[in-house]
């Protein structure tokens, strides 16, 4: 880049002599700033490297297992979409997703609670005696939880990386590592997991489409969970090395753990999806 010429920030009123303000990041105003033009130039560039920085983070974490993690833990954050904010992308592509294909992977309807999953005993008594405390009958009920249901399941997913962050440090903890690296690696885990998620709805549209039957076919729901599964595996195997430095038999092990615990959780995810869907509201 070329050495511009001493200009005085407008908004320190400092004498600069590089491209950028070294202590607001200001530049210096050129008079297409000011035309409808520079503006138009100033949007499509922030745009396209917004783009850039998306794909760019989004080809690191799916190539690249715990790259990503160590990338910000060792403070070269600048080419790549922050943790978090990258977590939320996944999420709005995911729920896009679940609402395209009217596929729900962690939002069951009240009937499915009730009739469909390991805990549905316990959830028809709970509801029965929530029904008679609200004074409120099954039929004007279901339509009320089942809408709640869904926006509770998009706005609490980053409720899962809570117990796996938790039980990182247990795991590896002869390695020593600072809180905020575990709960990084579970943002970047989960990120993954939501884009893997995406792609198993699409396999399980194109399942239902081919006549195979969609997720209520217990084959392919159990198909779909083994792939997800072993994809969750497959990918702690890899990052676990880079970031935690795991090694051999142990890293094999660990690995397993953390998917089998992954699984765990998101079971507990659909049944607390309940619990907070029936006392709030
Ligand atoms: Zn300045």
């Amino acid at each position: 880049m070329a050495e511009p010429a001493p200009w005085t920030c407008p908004t320190c009123k400092t004498g600069v002599l590089t491209p950028f303000c070294p202590l607001c990041g200001e530049e210096p105003l050129k008079p297409i700033d000011l035309t409808l033009r520079g503006i138009a130039e100033k949007l499509s560039h922030a745009f396209t490297s917004i783009d850039a920085r998306v794909l760019r983070t989004a080809r690191r974490l799916l190539l690249y297992p715990g790259d990503l993690t160590l990338a910000w833990t060792e403070g070269r954050r600048k080419p790549y979409v922050a943790p978090f904010q990258l977590f939320l992308v996944a999420n709005v592509i995911f729920f896009f997703l679940q609402s395209l294909t009217g596929i729900n992977v962690f939002s069951s309807s009240l009937h499915s609670h009730l009739h469909q999953q390991d805990w549905s005993e316990l959830a028809q008594a709970l509801l029965s005696n929530r029904l008679e405390v609200t004074r409120t009958s099954i039929d004007t009920y279901t339509p009320i939880f089942d809408r709640a249901v869904v926006l509770n399941a998009k706005s609490l997913i980053v409720l899962m990386t809570v117990p796996f962050s938790a039980l990182l440090p247990l795991i590896f903890f002869r390695k020593g590592k600072p809180l905020m690296l575990h709960i990084v690696f579970s943002l970047h885990l989960y990120t993954f997991l939501l884009l893997v998620f995406c792609l198993a709805l699409l396999a399980a549209k194109a399942c239902e489409w081919s006549g195979l039957g969609g997720l209520d076919t217990p084959v392919v729901d159990n198909v779909l969970s083994v792939a997800n599964l072993a994809a969750c595996a497959l990918y702690l195997y890899a990052s676990i090395g880079r970031v935690y430095g795991a090694k051999g038999g142990v890293r094999v092990l660990q690995a397993v753990i953390l998917a089998l615990a992954v699984g765990v959780i998101a079971l507990g995810y659909r049944f607390a999806l309940f619990l907070i869907t029936l006392y709030g509201i």
